[in-house]
């Protein structure tokens, strides 16, 4: 595993750049969240700045992840393609000045360090990229002939009934 560490203010400032692979299996976080640990993200880092002066990280991190779909219960493979740009702070306190002057919620702050982990942004990010409760856009048992059975013996609710009767009305 790839426990790198990095001055995030000297990488910023000499606009270095980094990039790897990371196995799921390596992120525990992010493994708890999976249903396989199967299969790895690719990763770039970026150091600049922004227009303001400030540190800057862009992050990008793509690959694939098996999430449980909360409907059906079975995995499925969500993609996941992200970009983020974080500006590093040096203290807490600084963090919510430079989110203060910025407000932009498009852009993350976060405390730089000089031994900062690469690994725990990366997981910080694909974190937050998946979704809080991951779902099939259509469940596989709703393409066939059993969700369909099933709908049409469900009872409909008092609302959808109440809805009908006034839509006539
Ligand atoms: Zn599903």
């Amino acid at each position: 595993m790839q426990a790198f560490v990095i001055d995030a203010f000297s990488f910023c400032q000499q606009e270095e750049q980094q990039s790897g692979t990371m196995l799921i299996a390596d992120l525990p976080r992010l493994s708890k969240e999976c249903a396989s640990t199967a299969g790895a993200l690719s990763w770039s880092l970026a150091g600049s700045k922004d227009k303001l002066g400030h540190p800057q990280l862009m992050l990008t991190v793509a690959g694939s992840v098996q999430l449980m779909c909360q409907r059906c219960l079975t995995p499925f493979a969500f993609e996941i393609d992200s970009e983020s740009i974080l500006i590093l702070a040096r203290s807490e306190d600084n963090a919510d000045e430079i989110e203060a002057l910025l407000a932009d919620d498009e852009v993350d702050v976060v405390v730089g360090s000089k031994a900062f982990k690469v690994v725990d942004l990366i997981e910080d990010e694909m974190l937050l990229a998946i979704p809080q409760s991951p779902k099939h856009a259509v469940c596989p048992d709703e393409q066939s002939g059993a969700a369909v059975d099933a709908e049409a013996s469900k009872k409909e609710s008092p609302f959808a009934v109440l809805k009908k009767i006034n839509g006539r009305t």
